[in-house]
């Protein structure tokens, strides 16, 4: 099951579909018909053919996520634009307005709010956040290191092929 994957490349801004009722088949009929890139650690399915697949090697997070940067060529820029829970692009939101959907000392210490239109989760850079944030900069891949050093983490691809 790759579903952590599917949240942390929705973390990264990407859009991710993850439903664990679908059948293999269902699965390639959908990422054909979206024109997804099908993410699978299942062999079998690894070997169909007429649609772009990634198989993931690494029972390992961190080694998942820098699989599928790497392999699938992707240099995340929009990290925190997509809600990890359903996979709406997050929209901005209005401080006052999430004042009336956050406790009072959110409301008083974060000036930044986003809200997902779907699900009407609301998110700022509270301690959830920071670990999202300290664990994006264990791979190389914070906001503050992105500018910093333009990421060299893609080297990767020279050697994975
Ligand atoms: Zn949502």
């Amino acid at each position: 099951m790759l579903g952590t994957l599917a949240q942390w490349m929705r973390i990264l801004g990407y859009d991710a579909v993850f439903d664990p009722t679908l059948g293999d088949h269902q699965l390639v009929r959908l990422a054909r018909a979206e024109n997804r890139v099908l993410l699978t650690r299942d062999r079998e399915l690894a070997r169909r053919r007429g649609l772009r697949l990634l198989f993931i090697d690494s029972e390992d997070l961190d080694e998942q996520i820098l699989q599928v940067l790497s392999d699938l060529e992707l240099a995340p820029d929009r990290s925190f634009s997509r809600c990890p829970v359903c996979n709406q692009a997050l929209e901005c939101l209005d401080p006052v307005a999430a004042a009336a959907q956050v406790p009072a000392y959110v409301a008083q210490t974060q000036k930044e709010f986003r809200h997902c239109p779907t699900c009407q989760r609301v998110y700022w850079r509270g301690t959830h956040w920071q670990q999202m944030e300290q664990t994006l900069a264990r791979l190389g891949l914070s906001e503050t290191q992105r500018f910093e050093r333009q990421m060299p983490d893609l080297e990767r691809k020279e050697n994975g092929g």
